[in-house]
């Protein structure tokens, strides 16, 4: 490999790298506005010009390719001058008007402030005064006295999106972003540009003014609006997700994930449709119970049918967790062999940049996890056909709502003699179940989700239910650092009763007799990769934060992107 010499170390760089490629693989900052890994250079912003040996003038980092021997200075007293002029420039016309502006506290523009400016200014004339609330698309706010003309917005739409929408008007201070006449920024990725705007020009509309950063705590997870699995952070301020960002996974979805992801798939952890307590039927009405009346209650239903007679519809909602239990509750505690899930497929919905029609964040977990009927039980369209028939007379529906997806099972489902639902929300199929158990949704539990390509991936809770507070108490700090939440926004008061829904089967199989020992997520994990020959191997606290690609059967419903 070629050798680069950048403030006196000696690096090397793959060939035709740029000098800020160079550095950034050797983690070295230099620092950049306009380019991003993922764009096309234009070399517009300037703070990352650097100086380099034999050259007569600075040049920018982002457009200069590296080469054998080159001698590189990012911090000399030129380079800093003119990090400093860049600066300067940049500020002439831009509002500060960090105190309101959504972007504070993770501003690349305030950062570079601190960091590259002298933190003064000789400007003393009347900024240039321009549009502060564009309407660019359903999704997308625009400041024009934020903007500081970096081109990343419209490089997006030409380049990843493949939907060209925005262009320069106007020339110079005056040069502002618009959309084309008669168009709206309305791609299917177009939030991607409020992440990647270096300043807060480019806000949210769905999240605007709702809170400032630092009053928020972030924790990892996966985002379950397709098999995917889109990477994301999901945003907390007292127990509330206010929105849900992307998170780097060059595997899964590079530095993107699309509108519906982020602004669709969390709305119902805070909806008011959460059902927050076991439940039973009594009456015709569903009542709240404590969760050993809902046991045995439960309990004593499900003994009194013969096996050929009880269905367990799992689910591709659910964690690979979830549904292993599942499946062993289904097969080896009610010892039936009715036993499968419901796929959820959208061809619509799919494109080929990242969204697939499977509208699931975990069809291939559930089959690995074992979510499938005996060779002698039914599959979901037997299980159908048999409700109907009325020969399947109890059914065990977890995490989905059959009701909905075959509306005209309605009446047949009305007439089932007994409906056990786990879930997070009244749906549908609550209004014919006799017992109800509140699930915890992908946002308050531990769990892994295997996507469409393979990659198992972990989500971690960000959310806090009465559960998880119990499960808290009285854990030291390293266990805490184990557990891998942050709790700085963990609220105090009443939470949710939710459990996850392997949980609750575990309570469920020790009432009926059946031990299960399982306390946490990762124990049923480690059970699995002992039993999973996909899964051997597999430490749950070593899958990684971009997850770990197993060797399983391409899905063919999911799309290269
Ligand atoms: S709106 Fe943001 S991303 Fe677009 S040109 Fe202006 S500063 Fe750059
Ligand atoms: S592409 Fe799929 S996984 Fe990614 S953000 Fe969109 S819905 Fe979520």
């Amino acid at each position: 490999m070629p050798n680069i010499i950048i403030d006196a170390k000696t690096l090397e760089f793959k060939k035709g790298q740029t000098i800020i490629e160079a550095a950034q693989d050797n983690g070295i900052e230099i620092p950049h506005f306009c380019w991003h890994p993922k764009l096309s250079v234009s070399g517009n912003c300037r703070i990352c010009l650097v100086e380099v040996e034999q050259m007569p003038k600075l040049v920018i980092a982002c457009s200069t390719i590296a080469s054998e021997g080159m001698v590189v200075h990012t911090k000399s007293e030129k380079v800093i001058a003119a990090q400093n002029a860049v600066m300067e420039f940049l500020l002439i016309n831009h509002p500060l008007d960090c105190p309101i502006c959504d972007e504070a506290g993770e501003c690349k523009l305030q950062d570079y402030a601190y960091k590259y400016s002298l933190g003064e200014s000789r400007f003393v004339e009347e900024k240039v005064q321009k549009d502060k609330r564009i309407k660019l698309g359903p999704n997308v706010m625009f400041d024009g006295e934020r903007c500081i003309s970096c081109s990343r917005c419209i490089r997006f739409c030409d380049e990843i999106a493949k939907d060209p929408e925005l262009t320069f008007v106007q020339r110079g201070d005056h040069v502002t972003i618009r959309t084309y006449p008669g168009q709206e920024m309305d791609n299917p990725y177009s939030m991607n540009t409020i992440d990647i705007c270096p300043v807060g020009a480019l806000t949210s509309t769905d999240f605007r003014f709702k809170a400032r950063v630092w009053d928020m705590s972030s924790n990892k997870s996966v985002c379950v609006g397709c098999s995917r699995g889109c990477n994301t952070d999901i945003w907390v301020r007292n127990n509330e997700i206010l929105r849900q960002t992307t998170r780097y996974n060059e595997k899964v979805n590079s530095f993107w994930m699309c509108d519906h992801g982020r602004l669709e798939t969390f709305k119902h952890v805070n909806a008011e449709s959460r059902v927050h307590y076991p439940q039973i039927r009594k009456d015709g009405e569903l009542v709240e119970v404590g969760w050993d009346e809902a046991f045995s209650e439960a309990v004593s239903h499900l003994k009194t049918f013969p096996k050929d007679q009880i269905a367990v519809v799992g689910s591709p909602f659910a964690t690979c967790e979830d549904n292993f239990i599942t499946a062993k509750f289904a097969k080896s505690v009610l010892s039936t062999g009715n036993l499968d899930f419901i796929r959820h497929t959208n061809p619509e919905f799919a494109d080929d940049i990242l969204r697939n029609e499977d509208v699931t964040p975990n069809t291939k977990g559930a089959v690995l996890s074992g979510l499938v009927p005996s060779q002698a039980g039914l599959d979901i369209n037997g299980i159908i056909k048999a409700i109907k028939d009325q020969k399947i007379k109890a059914l065990y529906l977890i995490e989905d709502d059959l009701v909905q997806c075959f509306p005209e099972l309605e009446s047949s489902i009305a007439k089932l003699e007994l409906l056990i639902v786990h879930t997070s929300n009244y749906n549908s199929s609550t209004n014919y179940a006799d017992i109800v158990f509140p699930a915890s949704t992908y946002a308050e539990k531990h769990g892994t989700f295997l996507n469409g390509f393979g990659v198992l991936q972990r989500i971690r809770p960000a959310v806090a239910t009465a559960e998880l507070d119990r499960a808290l108490d009285g854990m030291n700090m390293s266990r805490l650092d184990k557990f891998g939440t942050k709790f700085d926004s963990w609220a105090a008061g009443k939470k949710n009763e939710a459990r996850p829904t392997w949980k609750i089967l575990v309570s469920i199989s020790k009432a009926l007799g059946y031990k299960m020992k399982y306390n946490m997520a990762e124990e049923v994990f480690s059970d699995m990769a002992s039993s999973i020959i996909e899964l051997k191997g597999i430490d749950y606290d070593e899958i990684s934060e971009s997850g770990v690609q197993l060797k399983v059967e391409d899905n063919k419903t999911v799309n290269a992107g």
